[in-house]
């Protein structure tokens, strides 16, 4: 069986990325309802609710309690692992009680999917039926999931939806700089792909860039589609060489954002930026929304229902999706920290009505040990904004608790006076938490297999009763 598992997932490695070039195409160039699920629709239906981005309103209440009853009632019927822990009928599910319901559901994590994950998979899918992919990627670390066409096709909805407001249609033309458009180094960075040209991350360094720039301005991208550091390379190049790109929008996607990152962005690309929370699980949409002095994400009620667990990290997000029918996933701890502010006010900046993560603290993988021995997250420490005027892109590396390294790429014009200066701000804001606190030059930022950049290292060695282990970031 587990020879037979294997193959499944080798083939569809092998094949994925040859489908997703096909199918981008045919999602341009053929009417949507040839290729577009029932699913698809459905969610473009909700997401067309007069007052979609308001939770407080009756329809999208309704909305909510439907999707929920329906996820519920599919998890007890056609999954395993629901239906030998859960004792409630199904049928006894309806719209009015799915929260009550949801509750009585155990609270499930990685570790407890690692064990049984034939357990989470519905009886109605074979899995020859269902496409492969793990979370936590090349870390080994993620977990398995499995996914029917139709789910791919929600989540799609969900990013179109969210690009459309920017004024995204299916025949922009997108610069996207990320897994997809990974090139030996032997090779030239990048390559066309249908309205997309491709543009490897492993090749953002000073010999590719111009190169880079030159083929972008004579494509004429209208939007950019690529991770925050990725982005920081291609931004803190074309400040230096005096380059401009001009772009309509920019889509930030898979790693953290900062807010000094998108400060740094905007005042490069002067274009708005779209960035959110979410993961391969697909427990949890939050719209990124930043108002100038901090970050916060508005949980869409429609794609999953959120809960907010307390421990010694903080306040981890627990979500339940609304659209995993192959696998679903009910009250699953994404070991992603954010306090959910309670009750529901409208954005002023936004103008949206959701529940709302205040302050999203990251990954479990990303806090720090101070010296005092307490928890600190690693998204949280500030990055000064001139940092990029002398070095293209950096990382955060403690390799013991209580201890910081701020690794950085430097430019040719970092001088020592200028690396006294960053080392300074550091400590200035830190040294009540870390000491020491170092200055590290390094020739490169070690990427992950999908080119991104871990914002945090730690090398500490496993933490106890966590499966958290040395160095290991998300890669979905
Ligand atoms: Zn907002």
């Amino acid at each position: 069986m587990a020879v037979r598992k294997d193959m499944y997932i080798k083939v569809q490695n092998k094949v994925q990325p040859h489908l997703k070039g096909m199918y981008s195409r045919a999602c341009r160039v053929l009417p949507e309802s040839l290729i577009m699920s029932r699913k698809y629709f459905e969610v473009k239906e909700y997401l067309g609710l007069e007052d979609a981005e308001d939770e407080s309103s009756a329809p999208l209440q309704t909305a909510q309690a439907v999707l929920l009853a329906r996820t519920l009632r599919n998890a007890l019927q056609h999954v395993s692992y629901y239906r030998e822990r859960v004792s409630l009928d199904p049928e006894s599910i309806v719209p009015a009680n799915a929260v009550e319901s949801l509750r009585k559901f155990p609270l499930i994590d990685k570790q407890e999917i690692s064990a049984r994950p034939e357990d989470f998979i519905s009886d109605k899918y074979s899995k020859r039926s269902l496409i492969y992919t793990t979370s936590g990627g090349s870390t080994g670390r993620g977990i398995v999931l499995w996914k029917s066409y139709d789910e791919y096709q929600v989540e799609q909805a969900f990013i179109e939806d969210m690009w459309t407001t920017y004024g995204w249609n299916r025949s922009s033309k997108i610069l996207r700089i990320g897994a997809d458009g990974i090139l030996p180094p032997d090779k030239p960075p990048c390559h066309r792909e249908d309205r997309r040209l491709l543009v490897s991350p492993r090749h953002l360094n000073e010999e590719w860039l111009d190169h880079i720039v030159d083929k972008a301005e004579d494509f004429g991208p209208q939007f950019i589609h690529t991770y925050p550091s990725c982005l920081e390379v291609l931004a803190s190049h074309l400040k230096a060489s005096g380059r401009s790109l001009e772009v309509k929008g920019i889509f930030l996607a898979s790693e953290e954002v900062k807010l000094e990152q998108l400060e740094f962005f905007k005042d490069v690309f002067q274009a708005p930026i779209c960035f959110f929370y979410g993961a391969c699980e697909h427990a949890l949409l939050g719209y990124g929304c930043c108002d100038g002095s901090r970050i916060t994400y508005h949980l869409n009620p429609m794609y999953g229902f959120a809960e907010n667990l307390e421990d010694e990290y903080g306040h981890e997000l627990v979500g339940t999706g609304l659209w995993n029918e192959a696998m679903p996933l009910i009250r699953y701890r994404t070991q992603d920290y954010g306090r959910i502010v309670d009750g529901l006010t409208r954005c002023a900046v936004c103008g949206r009505t959701m529940r709302t993560v205040e302050q999203l603290d990251g990954r479990m993988q990303n806090y720090l040990t101070t010296k005092q021995g307490t928890r600190f997250p690693g998204l949280s420490i500030v990055v000064d904004k001139f940092i990029w005027d002398y070095a293209s892109t950096f990382q955060f590396v403690q390799n013991q608790p209580g201890a910081i390294e701020l690794h950085i790429c430097p430019k040719g014009n970092l001088t020592p006076e200028v690396e006294q200066r960053i080392i300074e701000a550091q400590k200035k804001r830190l040294s009540g938490w870390f000491d020491p606190i170092t200055l590290v030059k390094v020739p490169e930022i070690h990427l992950t297999k999908g080119g991104k950049r871990r914002l945090v290292v730690i090398n500490e060695g496993e933490v106890p009763g966590t499966d958290r282990q040395v160095g290991q970031g998300h890669d979905g």
